[in-house]
């Protein structure tokens, strides 16, 4: 039996690498047809069978990615796959497989990485897909997960951050700065906390933004939900940074410029009233916030009418001459600069 000790939890030390790995990876299945060797060998097989695949990976760090005071570990799994399954999205892919790679101290016992795993089983179960590899190593201080996302297309299905043309409709997918506005609300607490752990927050009012937060949600529908509609991206992009700075990626790559309207950014009510809690300006939280995991993408003005009304898709701007720039056409008409960072109040044209 595995050795017991501090709280009834169980030391990593006591199971070795192996046993830690193959614990942990015990209840995945393999449900791909392009799997056709997961965990278990010196690598994965797959075979796409001609198709294009793409892959895509991001790491997480402990302090800077995440803050486990208030990050479940059973949450983190999930968002770390979801941060990763992302990016297939905005290729207009569909996802596949995941790798897992951990770096662990041992102030973790066995317990936290199951919670950890359960998340991540959680989302391979539901976006359907297969954990195939990984790694696992220790480490002297945090935690560290990188996760890689395989992932499989068409190849002229794939849609590219750089095939905008000017007069392009600027399409977002759900709404925007829940998440950044979630993290507000859990540091808020988490000070609270601090000063008096007996103080029991009450989250419902803000459960939609505080799960944008902790529990986001890959858009897998939306290019479904494309394919359907027979819309054809020009170009396409997720939200991991923000609006702006996505914007500002798609117009660099397409050589296009872009007017984003301020008064059709998509924003849920959770977040306006946050915002004026904590008097912030949701236009820019929306620009700025980031970890939205929404998908940004362009389409032909012909395309318009299959996309008109769809509840999961909002009309933001057009693109433009890339020598016109990339700006926000403000609510009284002044068009301001988008930059990195948001918007640029200062500068003016
Ligand atoms: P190697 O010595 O070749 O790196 P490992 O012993 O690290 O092999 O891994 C054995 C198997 O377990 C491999 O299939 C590897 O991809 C998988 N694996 C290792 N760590 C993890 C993990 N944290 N999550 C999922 N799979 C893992
Ligand atoms: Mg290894």
């Amino acid at each position: 039996m595995l050795e017991d000790k501090n709280q009834g939890k169980t030391d990593l030390e006591s199971l070795g690498e192996f046993g830690l790995i193959e614990h942990l990876t015990q209840h995945f299945p393999i449900t791909q047809k392009s799997t056709l060797k997961g965990i278990g060998d010196d690598a994965a097989v797959l075979n796409f069978k001609g198709r294009q695949t793409v892959v895509s990976t991001d790491l997480l760090i402990e302090g800077v990615h995440f803050d486990l005071s208030y990050m479940p570990l059973k949450h983190l799994g999930y968002k770390a796959v979801m941060v990763n399954l992302s990016d297939i999205y905005a290729m207009n892919a569909k996802a596949t497989q995941i790798t897992v790679s951990i770096a662990v101290s041992n102030r973790f016992p066995l317990e936290a990485l199951e919670e950890l795993y359960a998340g991540i089983a959680l989302a391979t179960k539901i976006y359907d897909v297969d954990l195939v590899g990984g790694d696992t190593t220790s480490s002297t201080t945090g935690l560290i997960i990188s996760i890689t996302a395989i992932g499989v297309a068409i190849a002229d299905e794939i849609v590219y951050r750089n095939g905008a043309k000017a007069n392009d409709l600027l399409v977002v997918s759900g709404d925007l700065g829940g998440a950044y506005m979630g993290l507000q609300v859990l540091e808020r607490e988490k000070e609270v906390f601090k000063v008096n752990p007996n103080n029991q927050p009450d989250l419902e009012p803000y459960s939609y933004i505080v799960e944008r937060q902790l529990k986001p949600e890959a858009r897998k529908d939306i290019p479904e939900l494309l394919a359907k509609l027979d819309v054809h991206p020009t170009s396409m992009i997720d939200i991991s940074d923000g609006l702006s700075s996505e914007i500002l990626h798609l117009c660099k790559q397409s050589k296009v410029g872009c007017n984003l309207f301020e008064d059709k950014i998509p924003l849920d009510p959770t977040v306006i009233s946050a915002c004026e809690e904590f008097k912030m300006d949701s236009t820019l939280v929306a620009l700025s916030g980031g970890e939205d995991y929404e998908l940004l993408f362009t389409i032909d003005q012909k395309e318009f009418p299959k996309i008109k009304g769809n509840p999961n898709l909002t009309v933001v701007g057009h693109m433009t001459a890339e020598n016109e720039g990339a700006h926000l056409i403000s609510r009284n008409n002044s068009r301001i600069p988008l930059t990195a960072q948001g918007w640029n109040s200062f500068a003016k044209t």
